[in-house]
C-alpha cells in the first residue's frame, strides 16, 4: 500500500510517497514558491537522479497535478500510474476542539476544518485548498487529515484555560491548543519502544527544538500539558518568534510604535525570537558559529533559548509523578551537540546527566545520558510525515 503524504504551506508543498508494506519511502519532494515568480518542484525518486523543475504554478492544484507527473514520470517517476496510490494523508495544523485523532476526510470533516480557520487563519487556509486539490485529481482515493492539535487534546483543563474572563473561551474559542502535535507522538511512541514499555505507560518530556518549537508532558503515553498555545507563538524563544511576554509589552509597543494588529502580529511572528536578539540568523547553526567567534549577543540568544528549555522542563517535572525519559527532536534537538549538552549542564538538580561521547550524535535514536542519570535522556529524530502516513493506513483499512 502506497500512502501519499501532503504538507501544504502558503507557498509551499512538501510530499512524500511512503510505502507501507516496508514503511519506506519511496519518493519525496518539495515545490516551492507556489502563486510567486519562480515556482519549482524538486523532486527524488529514491534511488534515481534528482530533478528540479522551474514553472509557473499560479495555485496548489497545478501544483499538485505537477507533484502526480513527477510521481508517474517514465524517467524519474516512482509509479506507473496513480492507481498506485492507495491513500492520501494530510497534514492540517488545527483541528480546534473538533478532532482529537486522525479522520477520514468528508463533507463534514471539511466543514469543521473550514470552521476553524478563524483560530488558524495563516495555517488551514492553504491546508485546505490542498485537499480539494487532491480530491479533484484523486476523485477515488481517500483522504485522511492528520491535525497537529489532535495529540494535545488530552490536556486537563487546568493546562489549556487562560485565566482570562472564562466567557472568552466559550465566546471565542481561547484556549491553549498546542501543536507540533505529530511530531510529538512519533517520539514518544519510539521512546516507548527504546525504554521496552508500553506506549500507555510512558511519562516523558518531549522537546521538538527546530526553528518552532515546543515542549510536551506527555503522562501515560498522552498529552497532559505543551509549552505551545492559542497559536504556535507561546512557550519557548524561536527562530523568529517571541513565545512567553508579558502580555501589557503588546498594547504598550501597539502605542509606541503605532503598529495595528496585524503589524504586531508580524514582529511577534517574523521579527522577534533568536533572529532579533543575536541580530544574526533565525538559523541556530549561524548563532551558534557567531557565538563561537565571541558575539555577545548571539550567545545571549542561546543563553535565553536554553534557559526556556529548562524551564519548561523543570516546570513538567512538577506535573508528572515520575519521568521516564526525555526527548530530543528536530532540527536543532536532533543535530545541536552543544545545544543539548548546555541545556542539560542546567538540569543537574533534576539528576540528569548527559554521556558526552553517547551525546555526540546527530539524526539517530540514541539513549545519550549516562548510566548515573536518574533520567534517561534520547535524541531521536522526528519522522512526522511517517506518522501521518501510518495514521492514514490504519483509518483507511479500518
Ligand atoms: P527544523 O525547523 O526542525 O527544520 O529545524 C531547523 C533548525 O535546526 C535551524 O535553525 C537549523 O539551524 C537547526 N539545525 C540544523 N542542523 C543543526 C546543527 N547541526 N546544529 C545546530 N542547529 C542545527
Amino acid at each position: 500500500m502506497n500512502v501519499l503524504v501532503i504538507n501544504c504551506g502558503s507557498s509551499s508543498l512538501k510530499y512524500q510517497l511512503i510505502d507501507m508494506s516496508n514503511e519506506e519511502v519511496k519518493a519525496k519532494g518539495l515545490v516551492e514558491r507556489i502563486g510567486i515568480e519562480g515556482s519549482r518542484i524538486k523532486h527524488e525518486t529514491i534511488g534515481k537522479e534528482k530533478e528540479t523543475i522551474e514553472t509557473p504554478m499560479k495555485d496548489h492544484k497545478i501544483a499538485l497535478e505537477l507533484v502526480m507527473d513527477s510521481l508517474t514520470n517514465e524517467d524519474y517517476g516512482a509509479i506507473k500510474s496513480l492507481d498506485e496510490i492507495s491513500a492520501v494523508g494530510h497534514r492540517v495544523v488545527h483541528g480546534g476542539e473538533d478532532f482529537a485523532q486522525s479522520v477520514i476526510i468528508d463533507d463534514k470533516v471539511l466543514k469543521a476544518i473550514e470552521d476553524n480557520v478563524e483560530i488558524a487563519p495563516l495555517h488551514n487556509p492553504p491546508n485546505i485548498m490542498g485537499i480539494k486539490a487532491c480530491q479533484k485529481l484523486l476523485p477515488n482515493v481517500k483522504q485522511v487529515a492528520v491535525f497537529d492539535t489532535a495529540f494535545h487534546q488530552t490536556m486537563p483543563a487546568e493546562s489549556y484555560i487562560y485565566a482570562l474572563p472564562y466567557e472568552y473561551y466559550e465566546k471565542y474559542r481561547i484556549r491553549r491548543y498546542g501543536f507540533h502535535g505529530t511530531s510529538h507522538k512519533y517520539i514518544t511512541n519510539r521512546a516507548a519502544e527504546m525504554l521496552g514499555k508500553d506506549v500507555n505507560e510512558v511519562n516523558l518530556i518531549t522537546c521538538h527544538l527546530g526553528n518552532g518549537s515546543s515542549i510536551c508532558a506527555v503522562e501515560n503515553g498522552k498529552s497532559i500539558d505543551t509549552s505551545m498555545g492559542f497559536t504556535p507563538l507561546e512557550g519557548l524563544a524561536m527562530g523568529t518568534r517571541c513565545g512567553d511576554l508579558d502580555p501589557a509589552i503588546l498594547p504598550f509597543l501597539m502605542e509606541k510604535e503605532n503598529l495595528s494588529p496585524d503589524e504586531i502580529n508580524n514582529v511577534i511572528n517574523k521579527k522577534s525570537g533568536v533572529l532579533r536578539i543575536s541580530g544574526v540568523s533565525s538559523d541556530f547553526r549561524d548563532i551558534e558559529a557567531a557565538r563561537d567567534e565571541g558575539n555577545e549577543r548571539a550567545a545571549l540568544a542561546l543563553n535565553i533559548f536554553e534557559k526556556r528549555v529548562r524551564g519548561y522542563i523543570g516546570n513538567y517535572f512538577t506535573e508528572l509523578d515520575h519521568v521516564d525519559g526525555i526527548v530530543f527532536t528536530a532540527g536543532v534537538g536532533e543535530n545541536s551537540i552543544e545545544m543539548r549538552e548546555s541545556i542539560c549542564a542546567g538540569l543537574k538538580s533534576l539528576g540528569i546527566e548527559i554521556d558526552k561521547e553517547r551525546n555526540n550524535v546527530r539524526g539517530e535514536d540514541k539513549l545519550i545520558s549516562s548510566d548515573n542519570s536518574k533520567v534517561k535522556v534520547f535524541v531521536i529524530p522526528t519522522n512526522e510525515e511517517l506518522m501521518i502516513a501510518r495514521d492514514t493506513k490504519e483509518l483507511v483499512e479500518a
